[in-house]
């Protein structure tokens, strides 16, 4: 079945356009966490930042990037958090890669960070290191 992404991609289901290119759609999160809470995608499906090519990824990041800076000089956004979340577990909920841009207006709107865990001296960190990469491409 075709993801809600892909249905607005090809018109049929509404959205809220920010932005548009060949390759990028930007628009406004149904729920908006924020005033002005976007969404950056592809348009061709990819299911999370983890099989996006580099390519694709970069004009989608670029798209965030200009999107962030127009919202702090139109929306009076005092700070931006541009985040994905990658599979399941980590809070996707829609499987077509998207890059959230949520502009901040004022302390005390939510935490977007996962609690730090004082994990310190618990962790073997030069073993972490080398696993993460040694998996790197
Ligand atoms: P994530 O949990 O990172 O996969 O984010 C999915 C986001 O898509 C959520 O913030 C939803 O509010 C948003 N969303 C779901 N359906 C729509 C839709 N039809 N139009 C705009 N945003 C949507």
């Amino acid at each position: 079945m075709k993801d809600v992404f892909c249905r607005i991609i090809e018109g049929e289901i509404p959205s809220n356009k920010v932005y548009e290119d060949d390759d990028v759609l930007a628009i406004l999160d149904i729920s908006q966490a924020t005033r002005g809470h976007t969404l950056v995608m592809p348009k061709a499906h990819y299911e999370s930042i983890l099989d996006t090519p580099k390519a694709i990824l970069h004009k989608v990041y670029d798209v965030a990037q200009r999107i962030a800076q127009a919202m702090v000089a139109e929306l009076g956004a005092k700070g931006v958090n541009i985040l994905t979340n990658a599979k399941e577990m980590a809070g996707q909920t829609v499987p077509h890669f998207h890059v959230h841009v949520i502009p901040r207006y004022m302390a005390g709107e939510g935490g977007f960070m996962i609690e730090m865990k004082n994990n310190e001296g618990k962790e073997d960190l030069p073993l972490l290191v080398a696993k993460i990469t040694h998996g790197m491409d």
